[in-house]
């Protein structure tokens, strides 16, 4: 449960985050460490557990509102997947299992880890913006959404070139060597507005 750790605790991961790298200083020294990670979190809308909606909160919409702004606006610009994540019912229980399992996805995701390193010799995820830019280069319609976008949504640079990079991953599980607005448009749908608080619970990952 990402809020439940402090806020200043929270917000050292923005370097690591961004460089790949930690630096720890002290009175006469500083020393830089290796910090590549993929971050994997979760919390729930309010720190009674199914938020507001859910009936199991009694403090009302505050609740919510000062738990989830426990994290802070530029860490939530540096992870790239935001999911609200709706309670699961008896219903869904009853549904049959996904078309795709865990194996096959798995192969997708290594075949699109190969194509990355053969185009550039790296993973999109260590690109620079400008490198990004030549292999994520989109068709007109996707980067008129993308740039209609970044107004609408108040996108930093930092927001418009990850929804580019994750564009850019979300065309190679497709297997298509071009970025399309279809890609871009999933990208943006990944990237949550956070003007309104989440309602179900939320899963995030950073890479
Ligand atoms: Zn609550």
């Amino acid at each position: 449960m990402m809020p439940e750790f402090s806020p200043q605790a929270l917000d050292a991961l923005r370097q690591p985050l961004e460089t790949g790298e930690v630096s720890i200083a002290r009175v006469n020294h500083r020393t830089t460490y290796p910090a590549r990670f993929q971050l994997a979190a979760a919390m729930n809308p309010c720190r009674c557990g199914g938020g507001p909606g859910a009936g199991r909160c009694r403090r009302g919409p505050r609740c919510a509102i000062e738990y989830q702004a426990r994290l802070s606006g530029p860490l939530l610009d540096r992870i790239d997947i935001q999911l609200d994540v709706p309670g699961v019912t008896a219903a869904d229980l009853a549904l049959p299992a996904a078309a795709e399992g865990t194996a096959q996805v798995a192969a997708r995701v290594a075949e699109a880890r190969e194509v990355q390193q053969g185009r550039s010799g790296g993973l999109n995820s260590a690109l620079a913006p400008t490198a990004l830019e030549q292999v994520g280069a989109l068709d007109e319609s996707g980067q008129a959404l993308l740039s209609q976008a970044a107004v609408s949504l108040q996108l930093s640079a930092r927001g418009y070139h990850r929804t580019l990079r994750l564009a850019r991953t979300i065309a190679d599980l497709d297997g298509h060597t071009g970025v399309l607005r279809r890609h871009v448009a999933e990208a943006l749908s990944l990237r949550r507005s956070w003007a309104s608080p989440i309602e179900g619970s939320m899963a995030s990952v950073s890479s």
